[in-house]
């Protein structure tokens, strides 16, 4: 895929200073989805991450959610969403992470992934780390490999990559 293809979609991507707290700079995905054009340029460049015999995808609330639905489309591959808790009707588990102000937490919905099955995690932004890394393990409680985690920017001064350890890493951008 073109370069400056896939620069000009990330070049959609807009800048917050301030937001969501002082000090943060929020990149906003919302241009980049409603673009037709360039929407499909960083989901196909997306799916080019995509290790080999990933079976399924798994998806991190929200902004994953739109990211994974695609490229399992332009992949060939379903999805599992990696919920925030009270949504799920029934859990396979639960993993509580620490956040820089309280904690969060994530749920898997029971009798999706499969012992054994390789999954490949998809997000919009790794800043600290710390969501995809829970992400990771809930998977992995489950049983699941994760062969590989796919994001679209990476924040690499908040020590995202560090905190995954040696997890295999893939951003279309790092900034
Ligand atoms: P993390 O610190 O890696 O756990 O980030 C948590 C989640 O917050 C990620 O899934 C991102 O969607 C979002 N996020 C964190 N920092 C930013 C940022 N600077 N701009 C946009 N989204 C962010």
């Amino acid at each position: 895929m073109a370069l400056d293809k896939v620069d000009a979609a990330l070049g959609l991507i807009t800048e917050i200073d301030g937001f969501p707290e002082p000090g943060v700079r929020f990149r906003d995905l919302s241009p980049l989805f409603a673009d037709a054009a360039g929407f499909s340029t960083v989901v196909d460049a997306l799916a080019s991450t995509i290790e080999p015999e990933v079976g399924l995808l798994a998806a991190v609330e929200a902004r994953g959610f739109v990211l994974a639905a695609a490229v399992g489309y332009a992949a060939g591959l379903g999805v599992v969403l990696v919920r925030k808790p009270g949504k799920l009707p029934a859990v396979a588990g639960r993993v509580d992470y620490e956040l820089e102000y309280g904690t969060a937490s994530l749920e898997l919905p029971a009798g999706v992934v499969a012992p054994g099955q390789r999954i490949q995690v998809v997000d919009d932004v790794l800043a600290t780390g710390g969501t995809v890394k829970a992400a990771c393990a809930l998977l992995e409680k489950a049983g699941a490999a994760v062969a590989g985690v796919s994001v679209v920017l990476e924040l690499a001064g908040l020590g995202g990559r560090a905190t995954l350890g040696d997890r295999v890493v893939r951003a279309l951008s790092t900034v």
